[in-house]
């Protein structure tokens, strides 16, 4: 089990993975949790959900329902407002990063 302050720290981790990908290109939901595990988090639909939600309700994300292949699916993308979210998380993360990684 993960400690109380790694878990919060990965949870707003993930938040930034999930608006760079926003950014790169729309993305469902098990796309994402799929994208996160490769990258060793390990998230349940249960948890991601409502992150997605939450994002959205913020207007960080925006959705779209696409079919593709049969499947009717919500894409999730970026708005205005997650860019300028996403430009100060990554400035942070750089000047972070700098820091702590030798
Ligand atoms: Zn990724």
């Amino acid at each position: 089990m993960e400690n109380k302050l790694l878990r919060k720290v990965f949870l707003a981790f993930m938040r930034i993975h999930i608006l760079y990908h926003a950014k790169e290109e729309p993305f469902f939901g098990l796309w994402m949790i799929e994208e996160l595990q490769s990258h060793g988090y390990s998230i349940s639909a249960g948890t991601l959900y409502p992150i997605l939600h939450k994002m959205e309700a913020d207007k960080l994300l925006k959705t779209e329902e696409k079919t593709i292949k049969g499947k009717v699916r919500k894409y999730y993308s970026l708005t205005q407002k997650g860019q300028k979210v996403l430009n100060e998380a990554q400035q942070k993360t750089k000047e972070l990063f700098n820091e702590i990684i030798e």
